[in-house]
Formats: structure tokens, C-alpha cells, sequence
């Protein structure tokens, strides 16, 4: 495209919300045939809610709640603020901890009173060596509803869980719906599991997922599409996605997101809104019409 072309184009996007770059990031996007996106903050708006407490035998909902809260003081993750806030409007007060450790891509650790107390998913529990089983059941119902699920343990039993629900961006449905009538095939990659993960997609109608990623894995999973020969977008909000949108063709970064993310990536879409993809699309069409 001409550099007058591709000024024109910078001009409109951003008038659109929708930042480029540089000039690769314009003549990229209309390439794209699969457009890869994170769930958390990206398909969803990013501020789950506390929909349930469950406790195990032996145990409180009260106390599991309070746990919960008490550690994820600590924790900067979405999740967390949905416990910390979901406690507090239910009146339960949050403890003291200690020795506080967040364990990347699966939850918290930390000691409260005279008790080591962790938070966090399947993987964590199994890391653990917590068997959960008597809450299997339960968590996996709310899953099947697109819940999150976080197991709780007291000294190394199973306490209870929580579950927290994460609203899906009002724009995402019709975004979704634009994307696929350009044939662009939609994957989700999530740190999320398997069964929540589905549960979002079948809503959405989103084409393949791939659920239970670490944060590190995530830019490996975009190799792997690249090696099958597709040309890859992704779409994300993390620190922990940046490394998958520096690997992608496209980098595409919610403007509603961190720095990082942004800094990673060729496209930035100002107010987190996935149909700005499919206007910057447009946009790089006509771009490169020009010098046809
Ligand atoms: P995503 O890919 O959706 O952004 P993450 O990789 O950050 O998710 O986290 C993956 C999973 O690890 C979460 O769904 C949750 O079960 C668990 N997890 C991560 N951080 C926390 C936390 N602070 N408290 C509880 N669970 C957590
Ligand atoms: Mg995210």
C-alpha cells in the first residue's frame, strides 16, 4: 500500500477505536483466515461475580467463604476481586494470612491462623495432593452453566469450593457472527477448564476450544495453529497473553486491558470491543484495494 494509503487508513481506525501499529499490522489483517481469543477479559467482560459457595463435610460455607477472601486479599487476579467483593457484600470478613505464594495459571497459597489454606483449580488441588472428589459433582454443574469453579483446602482436605460467573461482552455475539460470514474460523484458548470453556463457546458459537492452557503455553498453542498452515490472529488482555500475540501474525490487543498486552501487539482495540476487528478488517481491504 502507499504510504498515503496507509495514512488514510491509521486516520480512520483510530476514529474507529481501533489503533495500528504500523503499516505491516494494516496489510496482515486482511490475511487472516483464524482468529484465536483469550476468554477472561477478552470473549467476557473481565469482572466476574461470586454466584456460589459450597462447603465439604466438616466444614462452613460461611468459613469456606471467609478463607477464600482472606487469601485473595492477596491475589491481583480478577477472580480474586469477585471473592474479596462477593464477600463483602454477603458481611463476611476477611482474616489475616501469612507466607502468601500465587501459583501462575492455577490459584493462591497461604497460611491463615494456624492453618496452610489454597485456592484454585483442578490443577492446583492435584498439585497439591487434595482429593476433591466430594465436591467433583458440584463443580461440575456449575462448569456445565459456564461457571468457574475454585476448590478450597484446609491443610491438605478439601474445604469447599466457590464459583464466580463472568458476564460475556454485549458486542461479542454479533462480532462473532460478522467474523465467521468472513470465514474466519474462531478458537478459544483459556486457562479456564475444559467444561466451563465449552459451556461459554456452545453459547458463543465459537468453533474449536482449547481449555486448561498455562499462561506459558499459550503462545505455543498459536505455534501449533501456525504449523497446521492457518494465519493466525490472536485476541487478548493479559500480561499473560502477550507472548501469544507477539507470536501470532496479528497481535490484537483490548484497549480495556494491561500495558503489556498492548505493547505486544499490532492492533489495539480502544475500547476492548471485538468488532473493531472486523472493522479494521474492512479497513485493510481497502487499504490494499488501493494499490491493486
Ligand atoms: P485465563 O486464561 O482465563 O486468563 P488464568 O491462566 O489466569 O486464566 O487462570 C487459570 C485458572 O487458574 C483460573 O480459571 C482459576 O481456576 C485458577 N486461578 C488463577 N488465579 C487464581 C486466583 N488468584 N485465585 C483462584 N484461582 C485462580
Ligand atoms: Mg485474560
Amino acid at each position: 500500500a502507499t504510504p498515503m494509503s496507509i495514512m488514510v487508513a491509521s486516520g480512520k481506525g483510530a476514529s474507529a477505536g481501533v489503533l495500528f501499529r504500523n503499516a505491516e499490522a494494516i496489510q496482515t489483517l486482511r490475511q487472516v483466515n483464524t482468529l484465536i481469543v483469550d476468554k477472561t477479559g477478552t470473549l467476557t467482560e473481565g469482572r466476574p461475580r461470586l454466584q456460589a459457595v459450597a462447603a465439604a463435610e466438616g466444614f462452613g460455607e460461611e468459613q469456606v467463604l471467609r478463607l477464600a477472601a482472606t487469601l485473595e486479599r492477596g491475589s491481583e487476579h480478577p477472580l480474586a476481586a469477585a471473592i474479596v467483593q462477593g464477600a463483602e457484600e454477603r458481611g463476611v470478613r476477611p482474616d489475616r494470612y501469612t507466607d502468601f505464594e500465587s501459583v501462575t495459571g492455577k490459584g493462591v497459597q497461604g497460611r491463615v491462623g494456624e492453618h496452610d489454606v489454597a485456592l484454585g483449580n483442578q490443577a492446583l488441588m492435584e498439585a497439591l495432593g487434595v482429593a476433591s472428589e466430594a465436591l467433583a459433582g458440584q463443580a461440575e454443574t456449575m462448569r456445565a452453566e459456564g461457571q468457574t469453579v475454585m476448590f478450597v483446602a484446609v491443610d491438605g482436605r478439601p474445604a469447599g469450593l466457590v464459583a464466580v460467573a463472568d458476564p460475556v461482552k454485549e458486542t461479542t455475539p454479533e462480532a462473532i457472527e460478522a467474523l465467521h460470514n468472513e470465514g474466519i474460523r474462531i478458537v478459544m484458548l483459556t486457562g479456564d477448564s475444559e467444561t466451563t470453556a465449552r459451556a461459554v463457546a456452545r453459547r458463543l458459537g465459537i468453533d474449536e476450544v482449547i481449555a486448561g492452557v498455562l499462561p506459558e503455553q499459550k503462545a505455543d498453542k498459536v505455534r501449533a495453529l501456525q504449523a497446521e498452515g492457518r494465519f493466525v490472529a490472536m485476541a487478548g488482555d493479559g500480561i499473560n497473553d502477550a507472548p501469544a500475540l507477539a507470536q501470532a501474525q496479528v497481535g490484537i490487543a483490548m484497549g480495556t486491558g494491561t500495558d503489556v498486552a498492548m505493547e505486544s501487539a499490532g492492533v489495539t482495540l480502544v475500547k476492548g470491543d471485538l468488532m473493531g476487528i472486523v472493522r479494521a478488517r474492512r479497513l485493510s481491504r481497502a487499504t490494499m484495494r488501493n494499490i491493486k
